[in-house]
């Protein structure tokens, strides 16, 4: 087992990175990490992340009555106990608010979408847990439908949240989801997106084996998430046939390779043609 000065260094150390990294502004964000079967070791209220130092941590049991520490716990320390009381396997739980992930999670866009193999072999895909107040008891209830799936999720309108077998693990899992999401803003904006087909997606989680990854569900791969229940697995979203995209490029080019506009074809997914539709009886009102 880790000693405890090693947990609260390392606490300081994750805050440091996040502050420096820009996952986290002012005094946002928090860590914890189990110290042994029946404490937590967490992040006090009202620190900026990227000036800690060890002494500052509080120790809570499992309940979150405070057992030592001159400063009240995280505000957020209600989501952090619903994680420990779903997930035993869980060492660690860091909560940040990066902003293209959070940007994903204010536009209400999950990164669930088969892009990156190295993201489908860990974390799977990453959901949006419903909006709730931070620091009340609803974000708890918000978080807990996806926590027992999943590794790593976005908060709509808040931020992001990701948990580990240690700290470390925790804190790296944030790091791909913010990578992630540049890498799909980057995508979207060229305008394409292909997928992994579905069978590839198979294999890759097949592979989670080979690595000693330990991920908490298996993937559903889908075509549009329907069907599957995020509460007992990883929803992607990914094409059945090989090649085959769910976005596809914006304009289709004739045959001569000319992009006309007048004789594009625009497809769109299920979900986009409804938000366009409702856009457009928005605007009639
Ligand atoms: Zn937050």
């Amino acid at each position: 087992m880790t000693p405890e000065s090693t947990l609260r260094a390392d606490i300081v150390e994750v805050g440091r990175r996040m502050y420096n990294r820009g996952y986290t502004a002012s005094n946002d964000g928090n860590i914890s990490v189990r110290l042994g079967a029946d404490r937590l070791l967490m992040t006090p209220k009202s620190v900026c992340k990227g000036f800690m130092t060890p002494d500052m941590m509080c120790i809570t049991d499992l309940d979150g009555k405070k057992l030592q520490g001159d400063r009240d716990p995280s505000s957020e320390m209600l989501m952090h106990l619903e994680v420990y009381r779903q997930r035993a396997d869980v060492q660690a739980v860091v909560h940040a608010h990066p902003p293209t992930a959070t940007g994903f999670a204010v536009a209400g866009i999950p990164l669930d979408r088969a892009v990156l193999a190295e993201v489908l072999t860990t974390l799977g895909s990453i959901p949006i847990a419903e909006y709730a107040t931070p620091s009340t008891s609803e974000l708890p209830e918000a978080v807990r439908k996806y926590i027992k799936a999943h590794d790593g999720m976005l908060l709509a309108n808040h931020g992001a949240l990701t948990v580990g077998t240690d700290l470390y693990s925790a804190y790296y899992k944030m790091e791909t989801i913010e990578h992630f999401a540049n890498i799909s803003l980057v995508a979207r904006m060229l305008g394409r997106e292909n997928l992994i087909s579905r069978d590839e997606v198979l294999r890759l989680q097949g592979l989670r084996g080979t690595y000693g990854i330990k991920a908490p569900a298996p993937i559903c791969a889908t075509d549009d998430g329907a069907n599957a229940d995020p509460a007992d697995c990883q929803v992607v979203q990914a094409p059945s046939s090989g090649g085959a995209r769910l976005v596809a490029d914006v304009i289709r080019r004739n045959s001569d390779g000319a992009g006309s506009n007048d004789e594009a074809e625009i497809r769109l997914t299920y979900r986009e043609l409804s938000q366009l539709i409702e856009d457009a009886i928005r605007s009639l009102r």
